[in-house]
This record gives structure tokens, sequence and C-alpha cells, in this order.
């Protein structure tokens, strides 16, 4: 009976002697530094991704949640995009006045987020200038 128990604990990896925070790389503890959101089964529907900004790896995360304070008011999480940079957003939180960068990955299969990242810098630039703060900082500082 305890079975399947222990095959799930096997199939997550986990470092054990740290303690995680839901919001925080299950793997390392880090704090994400982009999201991504990309076709999953039809069932699923686009998954979000985070990406941890320590160890490179990516967990799944609530779409309506902020990864900082978990907010999970839709009323205080908006996410601002402009036309220039189509597939990248900016996913903010009014409570903690944190944000981080998303890129669509699920409308064409090129992007990669370093990349987009990069060149979507002016939203990074127009997101402090509303007074927020990014989670953890792209490869251009911001
Ligand atoms: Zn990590
Ligand atoms: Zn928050």
């Amino acid at each position: 009976m305890l079975r399947p128990y222990v095959e799930f604990l096997r199939s997550i990896p986990t470092a054990p002697d740290r303690v995680h925070r839901e919001g925080q790389c299950p793997f390392c503890g880090g704090l994400p530094w982009i999201s991504a959101r990309r076709d999953g089964s039809l069932m699923e529907g686009a998954r979000r991704m985070l990406g941890c900004a320590l160890c490179g790896g990516e967990w799944s995360f609530g779409r309506i949640l902020c990864p900082v304070c978990l907010e999970g008011d839709p009323a205080k999480l908006p996410s601002f995009r402009n036309e220039t940079h189509a597939n990248a957003r900016v996913e903010a939180c009014e409570t903690c006045k944190r944000y981080v960068k998303s890129i669509d990955l699920s409308e064409d299969a090129l992007p990669i987020p370093e990349v987009d990242d990069l060149v979507s810098l002016s939203m990074d630039l127009w997101a402090v200038e509303q007074g927020f703060t990014r989670i953890e900082p792209g490869l251009a500082g911001l």
C-alpha cells in the first residue's frame, strides 16, 4: 500500500537539506528569473513554468499566483504587454511590488527565454518606472 507513495517520492528530485518555500525552485530553493508559458496537453492547456536563477532548472507553478508573496487574487496580479514584444509579458504583483518577466513559448517554438528577455529589455525599464522590482535579474542585470 505504501508503494505509490514511495514511487512518488522518488519521482521528485529533492535536495533533502533545504527547506523550500512555494514559489522557489523545488530543487535548490532559488528564485525564478523568468516565467514561460508552454503548450501542455489538451487537458492541461498552456502551463506556466518558472525558471530558476540559480540552477537553471524549471518547475511548473500556478498561473494566478505570485511566486514571492503567494498572492492569489487576480485583481492584484496585473500582467502587462506591449505591441513591440508580443510574446513577452511583465507579470507583476501589486501586493509585494515584484514582477517576473514572462515569455510565451506556446505560440511559436522559436523564442529562447534568454534572448527574448534581452530583446524586451525596455519592458523591464518600464516596469521599474512603475515601481516594480524584478524578482531575479536577467542577463542584462535588470
Ligand atoms: Zn534551482
Ligand atoms: Zn507578490
